[in-house]
């Protein structure tokens, strides 16, 4: 299936059928749907009934063994992390499993050992036997690969042989949400085609169908955080973990001069920095809002809060704080001790309302 903001794409994509590219690159905004997208056109490529508009029918023996993971024409190659994730998750498990087993068969112990967070060469080779069979049904072949920017050099260059030499019949969807990390080469062989962010009124509409809690005030909220994302959204409004950290964390924020620095450390160490960062992030653009506007963005429910801490806070204090916070963000992923980072940061906090 895909998603109510992808349509237009859906049917610009068609007037592409007459020459069907042999590769074709989708790429956007982290948490829109791309690879949902892809694989729906996969299912429709492979379909012997589609439809005038190029849907699957969803009923053929096609579709069938599609959505039961196992049409013996379709690949699907990601990291050996997200094939475990989404074990028979349509299609994603078979084939991208038995690929990703392949090199993993003489360590054993599996689940012992950490999954791969990178598409291998081994993965993208047996690919070449893949293409140099025959269609099972006759018709197209399909390779779904994601996220493109998980290839590593090595199975980068071999993937350009392939998209280099293309074998007839056979498509490759590649999809990225990091184009700027692909290898040039590998852009340049493929029709480039990127995928529309949903406008925020769609975005909101599709999360409250999806059953979000708190409406559409909520699904706002929830969107922001998530910068525009709607599956990204939907992850953090089903995450009742998330929501603990979130309340806890907003919790020492609102509390100003009361910030228990070491309890954040304490909490928030196993959390990942740049969640934390984003809160912290968008409570102090809040907070100067509420200085300059007397109107919060982020966090329109805390306004109580806002309105006492921004009332006790120096503006050139909260600007010089704001910096720290975003150098912190420059180095978010190679953190040394998550917990000190967070003590410091939330000492650095509670001192702007300590004003002896
Ligand atoms: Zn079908």
């Amino acid at each position: 299936m895909i998603y109510p903001w992808q349509h237009d794409d859906w049917h610009k994509l068609q007037t592409l059928r007459t020459s069907w590219p042999h590769a074709l690159l989708f790429h956007g905004l982290a948490g829109t749907g791309k690879v949902d997208f892809a694989r729906h056109l996969a299912q429709g490529l492979l379909c012997e009934a589609p439809a005038a508009d190029g849907q699957p029918c969803g009923h053929c023996v096609a579709c069938t063994w599609f959505s039961q993971g196992n049409h013996p024409d379709f690949r699907v190659v990601c990291p050996e992390s997200m094939a475990a994730e989404n074990p028979g998750g349509g299609g994603a498990a078979g084939p991208a499993d038995s690929a990703a087993d392949a090199d993993d068969g003489k360590e054993g112990g599996k689940k012992t050992k950490t999954l791969s967070k990178e598409i291998k060469i081994e993965q993208v080779r047996a690919l070449l036997d893949f293409c140099a069979l025959g269609a099972h049904r006759g018709g197209a072949r399909v390779v779904l690969l994601y996220p493109a920017e998980a290839l590593n050099t090595a199975a980068s260059n071999a993937l350009l042989k392939t998209l280099e030499e293309p074998t007839a019949g056979v498509c490759f969807l590649l999809v990225t949400q990091r184009i700027d990390r692909l290898l040039p080469t590998v852009i340049s062989r493929c029709r480039q085609w990127p995928l529309a962010t949903p406008e925020p009124a769609a975005a909101r509409r599709w999360l409250v169908e999806q059953g979000i809690e708190g409406g559409d005030k909520q699904a706002a909220q929830t969107l922001a955080e998530a910068g525009g994302a709607p599956l990204a959204a939907l992850a953090i409004a089903r995450d009742a973990e998330h929501a603990t950290l979130r309340r806890f964390t907003l919790g020492q924020l609102a509390a100003g001069v009361g910030c228990d620095a070491f309890a954040c450390g304490e909490t928030l160490q196993k959390t990942a920095v740049p969640l934390v960062l984003g809160w912290m992030q968008r409570w102090l653009y809040d907070l100067s809002a509420q200085q300059n506007a007397g109107r919060p963005r982020y966090f329109p429910d805390a306004g109580k809060a806002l309105e006492r801490c921004a009332n006790a806070v120096e503006p050139t204090a909260l600007a010089t704080f704001w910096r720290t916070v975003v150098n912190q963000r420059a180095v978010e992923n190679h953190p040394l001790n998550t917990r000190l980072v967070f003590e410091s940061l939330f000492a650095g906090y509670r001192k702007l309302f300590d004003t002896e």
